[in-house]
């Protein structure tokens, strides 16, 4: 089934900026660390998102994540220049978010009930206008996998991704997906 998804996703069309790639990671190779968390505090989207602290269940997501079968890492290789930045920021969150959900569709429809997905990056579902009462989508929002403690920098390169700030002509947007 891995092997099915990859193929999927290097099927999956994508807009001119984004190129969609996964690679199986191990659980031992998903790095968590305390002081992720305390990055989340500085960022803007704090407290903004239903979906980012400090508004996500206290779970340990270590355990959680290392009861799934299977994982793969799917991310957006991003190109970007200083006039495209701010657009294609955005959309390249979108963009995974939404191939992400459908994959979760893709396993569900294979009898892969708890199938789940993390986003790179807060969400942004609602484009910039995240409910201040209520999730308006719960079924389709989702956590970003840096909110779980994850330090994603060090993660990808598990997977042989070499991710530098400040970020030069290429980012990377990347999920997770477990079932
Ligand atoms: S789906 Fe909309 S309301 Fe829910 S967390 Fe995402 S942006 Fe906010």
């Amino acid at each position: 089934m891995e092997s099915e998804i990859i193929k999927i996703v290097k099927e999956t069309p994508t807009n001119k900026y984004c190129c969609l790639s996964a690679e199986k990671i191990k659980k031992t190779n998903i790095v968590f660390e305390e002081r992720v968390f305390l990055k989340c505090l500085t960022c803007q989207k704090y407290n903004q998102k239903w979906t980012c602290p400090p508004n996500i269940p206290n779970l340990n997501y270590r355990k959680a994540i290392s009861e799934y079968d299977y994982r793969l890492l799917v991310y957006n290789k991003v190109e970007f220049n200083k006039e495209t930045f701010i657009d294609v920021r955005r959309m390249s969150s979108r963009e995974l978010h939404k191939n992400l959900l459908s994959l979760e569709n893709y396993l569900w429809n294979n009898g892969f009930f708890l199938a789940t997905s993390f986003i790179g990056g807060s969400c942004k579902f609602c484009d910039g206008d995240c409910s201040k009462n209520f999730c308006r989508y719960p079924t389709k929002s989702r956590i970003p996998i840096e909110a779980l403690g994850i330090n994603i920098v060090k993660t990808a390169k598990n997977i042989g991704l070499d991710i530098k700030f400040p970020v030069d002509k290429i980012f990377y947007r990347i999920g997770l997906l477990l079932w």
